[in-house]
């Protein structure tokens, strides 16, 4: 068997008009684009290239985006005060935050002063909670992707055995959240598993999201299983080339009924969901 390739891009694109049509109302209804406010710390090469791509997708969908930048060292408070003035900013709609943080900077102080309504990257802990309650919170934007092609894969994941590889809070854990409310029956594997390909073979849907890259190997995965990998890795392949892989390893192609390509799959996605959720923030301000 060859998995089906299911297209990140390709179920990005097909929300664009939508998003575009929904920011075009928000602009007639209150006289401005919304808009996206990124803070970025230093000068990191990842973090730049993300947001080449959420301020080129702000754009075509027509929103507005500012960048606030801080310096790499900047400490807590400084941190602190700049998300204040982001959240009281009236222009302003939806907040990202650039990650890892610096040394000093407390991970939790700094999700947890996020303004909710303007937390699109779903990071502050009332969002997370009102996803584990099944409400309408903004989910981090990765778990949201993974869900996304997962509903493009499954016509209905109701009653299907799904198994979450990995427990972060931004994304193994809200994306079993996401599969639960949708009624699969899910087990969330994490580094104290004892029997992980015990669990992965079970699965009708596997999302793995761990950050090893060859983690997940064909004999793991039940024949026709709809896979999807969240793990971003860059190893050197035997000829010496930089590659980015997920977590899946390549043989997973020839047993899988669908699977998530990296690059590709879920990480095409992510910039489109924030966008979105940027959209829905300033539609319910
Ligand atoms: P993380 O915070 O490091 O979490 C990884 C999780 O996997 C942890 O729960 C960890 O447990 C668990 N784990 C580690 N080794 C394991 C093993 N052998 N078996 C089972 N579970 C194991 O990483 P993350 O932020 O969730 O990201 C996961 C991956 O997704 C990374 O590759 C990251 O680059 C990628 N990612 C992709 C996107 C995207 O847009 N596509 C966005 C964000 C992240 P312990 O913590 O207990 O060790």
């Amino acid at each position: 068997m060859t998995a089906r390739r299911i297209d990140g891009q390709e179920v990005a694109r097909a929300r664009h008009q939508d998003i575009a049509r929904r920011s075009q109302a928000v602009t007639k209804a209150r006289g401005r684009p919304p808009c996206l406010a990124a803070l970025s710390i230093g000068d990191d090469h990842a973090w730049r290239v993300y947001q080449r791509r959420q301020r080129r997708l702000c754009g075509q969908l027509g929103l507005n985006y500012h960048d606030a930048s801080l310096p790499a060292d900047c400490p807590q408070d400084q941190l602190l005060a700049a998300i204040d003035q982001l959240n009281a900013d009236e222009a302003i709609d939806g907040i990202i935050i650039q990650a890892p943080l610096p040394a000093g900077c407390a991970t939790d102080v700094i999700q947890e002063r996020l303004c909710p309504i303007k937390d699109v990257e779903g990071i502050n802990p009332a969002n997370l909670g009102l996803v584990v309650a099944g409400r309408d919170g903004f989910a981090p934007c990765t778990a949201r992707a993974a869900w996304t092609l997962a509903q493009a894969a499954a016509t209905d994941v109701r009653g299907m055995e799904a198994v979450v590889v990995g427990a972060s809070v931004i994304v193994g854990r809200p994306v079993a959240q996401l599969l639960l409310a949708a009624e699969a029956t899910v087990s969330v594997c994490h580094i104290a598993t004892r029997d992980l390909a015990f669990h992965t073979r079970r699965a009708d849907l596997l999302v793995v999201a761990v950050g090893k890259a060859g983690l997940i190997t064909a004999d793991m995965v039940r024949p026709g299983a709809i896979v999807i990998d969240v793990g971003i890795n860059r190893i050197v392949d035997a000829a010496g080339q930089a590659q980015t892989v997920g977590d899946v390893d390549p043989g997973v192609w020839e047993v899988a009924g669908a699977l998530t390509p990296v690059p590709g799959g879920v990480g095409s996605l992510t910039t489109t969901i924030l966008v979105e959720n940027t959209v829905a923030a300033a539609e319910r301000r």
